[in-house]
């Protein structure tokens, strides 16, 4: 049976950039793999996998919180790879999970940990419980050289712990922060935390 991933990053931690390397590297042998999105995440249009370096590749499938993937598209394939995992559904990551026992193809998931109030996303939960092997794709705090292991929201250059936990508008800026940067930048901008 192939294995279930989770590689977990915070924003700007090149999740996607590695995820694309990977599908460099397998094409390159001459190997099939499927490139999946949910289908929420139009930041860079629809169909593209894009990388914050520039890189990009199409997205072979889209998925919606209640689809049903049709394994008919996994024939041949070497190996599954998914980016921004986040948004995916439990349903989803169930489906992917079954995927890689029934079909033997490795599923690798690639994204957040966490949303900027630090809870976990539903796909990222799901995969955190699944999971054979979890991953963490690191990056250094941009306040500090700590590791970071949170997503900062800035919105008119403050820390802010308001607004939806998806969004994908212009407004907002992430930022990767350790722990005590992200408490010190919320105090700077006057907001309560409930932690
Ligand atoms: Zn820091």
């Amino acid at each position: 049976m192939a294995k279930l991933y989770f590689r977990h990053g915070t924003v700007s931690s090149a999740k996607t950039l590695n995820l694309l390397a990977v599908a460099h590297n397998y094409r390159s042998q001459g190997k099939l793999v499927v490139l999946i999105k949910p289908a929420l995440d139009d930041r860079f249009g629809a169909d593209v996998i894009r990388s914050r370096v520039g890189i990009e590749q199409p997205a072979d499938m889209k998925v919606l919180a209640d689809s049903h993937i049709d394994r008919k598209e996994f024939d041949g394939v070497s190996c599954i790879l998914v980016d921004e995992a986040q948004f995916c559904s439990a349903a989803v990551i169930d489906q992917l999970r079954a995927i890689s026992v029934d079909l033997n193809i490795p599923v690798i998931c690639y994204g957040l940990r966490a949303d900027f109030r630090t809870n976990l996303f539903e796909g990222s939960q799901r995969l955190f419980e699944l999971a054979d092997s979890i991953e963490e794709v690191k990056t250094t705090c941009a306040f500090c050289n700590r590791k970071a292991i949170t997503n900062l929201k800035h919105v008119g250059g403050r820390a802010t712990l308001a607004g939806p936990s998806v969004e994908l508008g212009a407004e907002e800026k992430y930022f990767p922060a350790c722990y005590a940067c992200y408490k010190e930048q919320h105090a700077m901008a006057g907001v309560q935390q409930a932690a």
